[in-house]
């Protein structure tokens, strides 16, 4: 879809930001609810900031306090499961599952615990899987595609189990549970299909910065643009991704986030190192390096350095990427949190892939073969733009008529579908699901769900 260059004077609804939640929201409003005129305004081309960055994961497999996390991310991919089939599948939908795993034992067992209290809130039935004869049956995960696939999770109970499904693990794995209503797909296919939609529906794709939000009487009345250009409107949507913050300010609304870089690696996995029919997966450990003598004394030297001879955080994860010619395998590891106020490009870490490769190593040993020489890495990255217990924030701040689709963190691709959905319903004062409240601005403002706050530990954010 491209931009216009004239802009419009009046419309009833003006999104800043065309990344997947603002292209979602004005999809919702243009074409579901029949909106007359939606415009999104965004200065970079659609998708290009965050969205086009993403790993492209979706599960449905998420923690307590509460089923709001579950019920939002099963919207979403009931959305997503009605547009594949509208659209031929053109995003690709996948539904290979996440497969989590653990070498330890006293985790395996809080793994099981979490996993019946997820199923519970929605999450889907859990199989367990001991090595006995009484067993379920375990269906494995068809590689493309996401009809007729397994729902809830199998939980493996032992080592051996598990390595019979997935026998590239590490013979240190004693369990995993694999995540089965999760998988991935093009998040740039599907904006790019939603955006057309919307623009079908007579929205506009404006190339230009939202660099003010007019008020009066408490009342949004309309945006100007860094181009000088003025659109009147009464409803304003905040989608603008790690720009969330400065864009609430606009809209005099003070919005509880902050920001943390993620980078991800691609490489050709020329060694075959790991199937390419493998799920996403997860070392649920945390962990300590291997480095030879010289390496450690080295690494221990240097100040800044001497962080990567100890216990580094859990969550290395990787998926095979697109075609099996071109191999390409996705890895990532936040292997320490660096939160900082968005700048573009984001930081370089030149150990990144190195340490990435190493941490996944622990995971799948065959990837050891590659710490001679590393392949060629493609590096890219972004942020996690996040509220203090890894929650979005959806719905009115600010003036009236002012509604955020923010805070999407590392869930935003999986979560845009129903996010959009739900920020568009606040705009037109539809009738809102019963988990719009766990997502409202407003929340914090609730003693109960502040005495709530200090529950929710475990983001089960990766
Ligand atoms: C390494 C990495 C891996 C990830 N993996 C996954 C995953 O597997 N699954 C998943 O679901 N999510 C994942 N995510 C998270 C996901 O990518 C984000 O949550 C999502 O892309 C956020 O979308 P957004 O539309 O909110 O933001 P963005 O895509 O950043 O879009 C925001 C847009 O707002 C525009 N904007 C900013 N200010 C203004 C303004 N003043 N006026 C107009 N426009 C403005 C920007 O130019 C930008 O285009 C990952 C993220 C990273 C970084």
């Amino acid at each position: 879809m491209q931009p216009r260059s004239r802009v419009t004077e009046r419309a009833d609804v003006v999104v800043a930001g065309a990344g997947i939640a603002g292209v979602s929201t004005a999809y919702q409003l243009a074409a579901r609810l029949g909106v007359g005129k939606v415009v999104v305004c965004d200065p970079l081309p659609p998708l290009t900031l965050t969205s086009d960055k993403s790993t492209e994961c979706y599960r449905n497999w998420w923690p307590g306090p509460g089923s709001g996390m579950v019920d939002l991310m099963n919207r979403s991919i009931d959305l997503l499961e009605s547009w594949a089939a509208e659209n031929d599948n053109i995003f690709r939908l996948s539904r290979r599952g996440y497969l989590y795993v653990t070498a330890d034992p006293d985790r395996l067992a809080m793994m099981e615990r979490e996993a019946h209290a997820i199923s519970a809130l929605g999450g889907g039935e859990v199989r367990v899987h001991w090595r006995g004869s009484g067993d379920p049956p375990y269906f494995p995960a068809r590689p493309g595609g996401y009809e007729d696939a397994a729902a809830g999770a199998d939980l493996f109970m032992d080592g051996d189990t598990l390595r019979n499904h997935f026998p590239y693990l590490s013979r240190d794995a004693v369990g995993g549970l694999h995540a089965r209503r999760a998988g991935w797909f093009s998040a740039q296919q599907l904006g790019a299909w939603l955006l057309e939609q919307a623009r079908d529906a007579n929205a506009e794709l404006i190339a230009d910065r939202v660099v003010a939000v007019e008020t009066s009487g408490g009342m949004v009345r309309g945006v100007r643009l860094a181009s000088g250009a003025s659109i009147a409107t009464r409803h304003f949507v905040n989608a603008a991704g790690p720009l969330a913050g400065d864009v609430g300010r606009l809209a005099g609304a003070d919005l509880p986030l902050f920001s943390e870089v993620h980078r991800k690696i691609s490489f050709r996995d020329s060694r075959s190192s790991l199937p390419r029919s493998a799920p996403m997966l997860i070392w649920n450990d945390q962990q300590t390096l291997d480095w030879t003598d010289e390496e450690r004394a080295e690494l221990t030297g240097n100040a800044e350095l001497a962080y990567l001879t100890g216990r580094l955080g859990a969550g290395a994860h990787c998926r095979p990427e697109g075609s099996d010619e071109a191999a390409t395998v996705l890895g990532l590891w936040e292997y320490r949190t660096d939160v900082r106020t968005p700048i573009f490009p984001i930081p370089d870490d030149p150990l990144y892939p190195e340490i990435v490769m190493r941490g996944l190593t622990t995971m799948v040993p065959s990837f050891g073969a590659y710490l001679e020489r590393l392949p060629q890495p493609f590096v890219d990255g972004g942020y996690y733009t996040k509220t203090r217990e890894n929650r979005p924030l959806i719905g009115p701040v600010g003036p009236t008529g002012s509604v955020v689709v923010g805070a999407l963190s590392g869930f935003g691709v999986m979560a845009a579908a129903a996010a959009g959905e739900l920020g568009a319903l606040h705009v037109t004062g539809g009738t809102l699901p019963d988990y719009a409240r766990w997502f409202a601005p407003s929340r914090y403002d609730d003693p109960d769900y502040v005495a709530l706050l200090a529950q929710m530990t475990d983001s089960g954010q990766i």
